[in-house]
């Protein structure tokens, strides 16, 4: 069966939403608007599976769905053309990550990176949301049946494992699914979208990490709504190495900072690292970081600066939501309906 092209992502509303979170996801989301139609999702089922310290409780859950919501909107992500929703609103992620949890094996969520670095040495003291959360996360883009997924780096062994639950239902339920009249498969097998000089944006301080909202130092990170001092301070006092940039490519290969330093540079011009390279090549970093505070600013300060605006405006950000929410689950009631009758849950 030909699926229909659908693009599905989510980001996560906990903390700070950082340069990784832009040019790994968000830059991504607004490009696909053009040739997909595309589903954009505030994920607060998945936010609450760190402990409640950390996602803040639920004031703070409130302000950052509507924040993820408000820098969707301020990146220019349409959300008319468009759908932008926070995911507790269409109960069908819920139900169809219960059916997921009983398709996917206890071996494959063992073995997700993710999930052993969120839960740290204290695993015993985990969420079962925790480790249960790439099950969750194929219900997200599945409910759609969504073909293609922009993510980040980070996100690839989550793809994965999303084919393999989609893979396994299509298998399990092979002879309902053909008997309903569905074809052979019913779910996709998705297509996770890592492409770009950014997929996968360092720390400022530790070129070996990940830029990370949960990193204890707010000078690994850029935050969207930094003001234009705060992004050209960060940027100063980036780790770096003293040798001046190499003109090829190759030469960023055993120097992550500065390789993270000219893919961001690359992404935010749209333009690729050799480029960079041919024109900052053999020059020192301290000009190279003026030129990277520039276009920084430039193109982070209007997105930060309508983000503010944006929040001001809660009600706004509250009827997106909801518009957003009636259409998700509009396609979402179709694909729950439809699982129930190939799992053989009656229904009425
Ligand atoms: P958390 O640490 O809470 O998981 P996060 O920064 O990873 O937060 P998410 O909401 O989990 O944020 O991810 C949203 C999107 O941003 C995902 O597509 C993810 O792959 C992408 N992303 C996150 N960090 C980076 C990064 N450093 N570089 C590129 N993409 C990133
Ligand atoms: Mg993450």
């Amino acid at each position: 069966m030909a699926f229909k092209e659908r693009v599905f992502s989510g980001v996560q509303p906990t903390g700070n939403l950082h340069l990784g979170n832009y040019l790994g996801a968000i830059v991504k989301f607004v490009a696909l608007q053009e040739r997909y139609d595309c589903i954009y999702c505030v994920v607060d089922l998945h936010a609450i599976t760190v402990p409640i310290n950390v996602w803040g409780g639920p004031d703070v859950l409130r302000q950052s769905t509507r924040e993820v919501t408000a820098a969707f909107i301020a990146s220019g992500i349409d959300p008319k053309k468009h759908i932008v929703f926070n995911q507790s609103q269409v109960s069908g992620h819920a139900e169809l990550a219960w059916v997921f949890n009983c398709v996917a094996r206890m071996g494959w969520l063992s073995r997700m990176t993710q999930f052993k670095e969120k839960a740290g040495k204290d695993r015993e003291n985990a969420s079962v949301g925790l480790f249960a959360y790439p099950s969750l996360m194929a219900a997200d883009i599945l409910l759609y049946r969504a073909t293609h997924v922009p993510v980040g780096e980070d996100q690839k062994q989550h793809l994965e494992l999303c084919r393999d639950i989609a893979q396994k239902f299509n298998n399990d339920f092979g002879d309902s699914i053909r008997a309903r009249g569905f074809g052979d498969v019913f779910f996709p097998l998705t297509e996770p979208l890592i492409q770009g000089p950014a997929t996968r944006v360092m720390s400022l301080r530790d070129g070996t990490k990940k830029m990370s909202k949960s990193d204890a130092s707010d000078y690994s990170r850029i935050n969207l709504t930094d003001d234009a001092d705060t992004i050209a301070q960060k940027i100063r006092k980036a780790k770096t190495d003293p040798e001046p940039l190499p003109s090829e490519e190759a030469g960023l290969e055993p120097r992550p900072e500065a390789d993270n330093l000219v893919g961001i540079y690359a992404a935010l011009a749209d333009k690729p690292k050799a480029e960079v390279l041919r024109e900052f090549g053999g020059g020192q970093f301290s000009a190279f970081k003026s030129a990277l505070v520039d276009i920084s600013v430039a193109k982070l300060g209007p997105v930060g600066a309508e983000m503010k605006r944006l929040v001001q405006d809660p009600a706004y950000i509250d009827s997106v939501l909801a518009d957003g929410a009636d259409r998700a689950h509009a396609i979402a009631s179709e694909t729950i309906n439809a699982v129930k009758d190939i799992v053989g849950f009656i229904r009425h």
